[in-house]
């Protein structure tokens, strides 16, 4: 069984990197953020204000919450309680609620193990911030993607008019940054990076050439594991 951990900040390319590979290994692909994303939408439908000041309240609201990505390729859809949120979830007040709600332990702990559970029954790419540190360790390959900062803020302005909910760059630059910080600084599973991971400068490079080259590197560790006596 194949499992691959893509982990980075925002606007690196791991979605549309994600999807390829997991099309071209032939198997599913798991966007974790998609889940946070959901109940960040249901705290703020909830009234919840931000910044967070009752993560147990938001706890509570997670626990009886049914979270479900499904399909592959290009119609991946989040599915909450039942509802498809997949397009209210990449709002951009949505992400900031993402962030905030990810940093409760018990919304952590809750999507994590679900994550977990989906990986090791039938194997995936799963994309994230967390996943190579603590959903699963113990991936086939671990991928770090990074970019220069500008070339992330400039993916997501561009991404969010093709979805046409465009928004000026300087305010795309700032709300990147604040969840950047806040992803990179929380007490429980901060993003980071460890030298389990293949560091990928994804700046210069198109996502299927980073696909490509994510292939070539699971491949080629894959026929030295084969090639080991003891395996
Ligand atoms: O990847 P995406 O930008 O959709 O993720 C939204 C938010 O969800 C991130 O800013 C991060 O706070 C959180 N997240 C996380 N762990 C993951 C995936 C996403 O904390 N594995």
């Amino acid at each position: 069984m194949i499992v691959v951990a893509i982990d980075g900040p925002s606007g690196v390319g791991k979605s549309t990197v994600g999807k390829a590979l997991a099309a071209s290994l032939g198997i599913p692909y798991l966007d974790t953020g998609a889940m946070y994303r959901a109940i960040g939408l249901l705290a703020r439908r909830n009234g919840v204000p931000l910044p967070i000041a009752d993560p147990d309240r938001v706890g509570k609201l997670s626990e009886t919450a049914e979270v479900r990505v499904t399909g592959t390729g290009g119609n991946v859809r989040t599915l909450l309680d039942g509802e498809d949120v997949s397009e209210e979830i990449r709002q951009p007040e949505v992400s900031l609620y993402a962030s905030a709600v990810a940093a409760i332990p018990q919304v952590r702990r809750r999507l994590a193990a679900q994550q977990r559970e989906l990986a090791l029954a039938g194997g995936g790419v799963l994309e994230g911030r967390d996943i190579g540190t603590k959903v699963i360790p113990e991936a086939t390959a671990k991928f770090f993607l990074t970019a220069r900062p500008e070339i992330r803020a400039r993916r997501r302005f561009e991404e969010l008019i093709r979805k046409g909910t465009p928004q000026d760059l300087a305010s795309v630059q700032t709300e990147m940054e604040a969840r950047d910080q806040a992803d990179s600084t929380r007490a429980d599973s901060p993003l980071a990076c460890d030298e389990t991971y293949q560091v990928v400068d994804t700046s210069d490079l198109g996502p299927e050439q980073v696909a490509e080259q994510l292939r070539g590197w699971i491949v080629a560790r894959l026929s030295v594991d084969l090639q080991r006596p003891d395996v």
